[in-house]
């Protein structure tokens, strides 16, 4: 077995690598890959569009490089380890609603939102979530009539990341409220968010200071029939080809060893009776993110073989959001007091990123399927367990 990237996948990543060095400011560590500067990361983005790097991997009909998976691995570590923002144009256009359309869209619904995702046009936010609804996501109420060729939407969402900035929304709603949960459900696509009468985006501010997610309302939003995707009442089966698209966790992977790396460099630097107390924790914590870059690798390993990832991706999230907060909750004690300063104070360790990242590795076990949830996946589909 040999393991290690091709010489063709060593010259992108070196490609990628300087254009990020470039374009990025330095010292730029990734956070919550939604910066607070939406400009800035829309300048990126329109940068990215004008190589083909929004969606390399996607066949080049639709704006993308038809990119190996292995080519897709590279972009997924250098992004991560370099920080590189996002607007929802690539975490929720390219990584969920492009491969949607692409299997379950009309053709008309492809030729329309596919080549603005390329190009970095539209931004996409994800309306799933609902206050009662979140692990048990088909107990949903957001309720969508029929009325001639629209459907008219009446209830709520909740945790929508980027809603602020997007023009365009995905989203699972209910069209028949009689049958059971699964199979009562639309998956609907809400253009212009901004300026549809009747739905309201409204700010939901997290623990690290940051508008980051919303409350979304609707009262009489009217979505023609025309933006719904795949069969009326079939939209759970479309909403969930999306969470097929499993995530290797590479970038994040690759963003928590240049923490590491950040912590090393401290510690090198430390007096001698520091450096001896410190270095056997550090050391794990470097061998445990070795552990989740192999289990990354994996699941690029299964895709690349034609295999769809299942359980595989449940461990890597589950093994690497857990490590990102253990990660942070070593650096905060090791850093002390001076690692609780923030970027704007100069004496600030590593940057002054460590108090923020320590708020922002939080809700990692949360979102996309909270750990509790993957573990159930493990036990049942990996394990072969019955259901609890
Ligand atoms: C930062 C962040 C960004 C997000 N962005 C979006 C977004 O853009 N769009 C969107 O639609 N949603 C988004 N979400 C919502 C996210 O998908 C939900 O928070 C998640 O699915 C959990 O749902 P919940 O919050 O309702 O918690 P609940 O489902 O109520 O869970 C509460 C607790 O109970 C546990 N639990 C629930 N069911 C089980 C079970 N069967 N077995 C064992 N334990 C269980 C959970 O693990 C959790 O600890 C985001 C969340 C966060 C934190």
């Amino acid at each position: 077995m040999e393991l290690r990237f091709g010489e063709k996948e060593e010259a992108l990543r070196g490609e990628v690598r300087s254009f990020l060095t470039e374009h990025l400011p330095q010292g730029q560590g990734a956070t919550d890959g939604f910066v607070d500067d939406f400009d800035f990361a829309n300048a990126f983005n329109a940068k990215l569009a004008e190589r083909g790097w929004i969606a390399p991997a996607w066949p080049t009909q639709y704006g993308g490089l038809a990119a190996s998976i292995y080519e897709q691995m590279v972009f997924a570590e250098e992004f991560g380890y370099h920080g590189a923002p996002d607007t929802g144009t690539r975490g929720f256009g390219v990584g969920m609603i492009g491969p949607t359309l692409i299997i379950h869209g009309s053709d008309e619904q492809k030729a329309r939102y596919l080549p603005k995702i390329t190009s970095g046009e539209h931004v996409w936010c994800q309306g799933y979530s609902e206050p009662g609804s979140g692990s048990d996501l088909a107990s949903l109420q957001t309720r969508a009539v029929r009325d001639g060729d629209d459907y008219v939407i009446n209830g709520s969402k909740i945790w929508t990341s980027g809603g602020h900035h997007a023009d365009h929304m995905f989203t699972l709603v209910r069209t028949d409220a009689d049958a059971p949960k699964h199979k009562g459900i639309s998956f609907l696509l809400i253009d212009d968010i901004k300026n549809t009468p009747g739905l309201e985006v409204r700010p939901l501010i997290n623990m690290a200071g940051h508008h980051h997610f919303n409350e979304v309302f609707f009262e009489d939003v009217r979505v023609p029939v025309a933006n719904r995707v795949g069969e009326e009442h079939r939209g759970w089966y479309v909403g969930m080809t999306l969470l097929d698209y499993e995530r290797s966790g590479i970038g994040t992977t690759a963003a928590q060893r240049r923490i590491l790396e950040g912590l090393t460099a401290d510690l090198r630097e430390g007096a001698p009776e520091q450096r001896a107390r410190h270095r056997t924790a550090l050391a794990d914590l470097v061998i445990a993110n070795n552990v989740a870059k192999y289990l990354g690798y994996r699941i690029g390993h299964i895709q690349a073989s034609g295999q769809v990832p299942n359980y595989e991706a449940s461990v890597v999230k589950t093994f690497q959001s857990e490590l990102g907060q253990r990660i942070h909750n070593w650096g905060v004690n090791y850093l002390g007091l001076g690692g609780q300063l923030t970027p704007s104070e100069p004496r600030a360790p590593l940057d002054g990123d460590f108090p923020e990242g320590y708020l922002l590795a939080v809700p990692s076990t949360i979102y996309s399927g909270s750990s509790e949830i993957q573990r159930n996946i493990i036990a049942q589909r990996g394990l072969g367990l019955p259901r609890s």
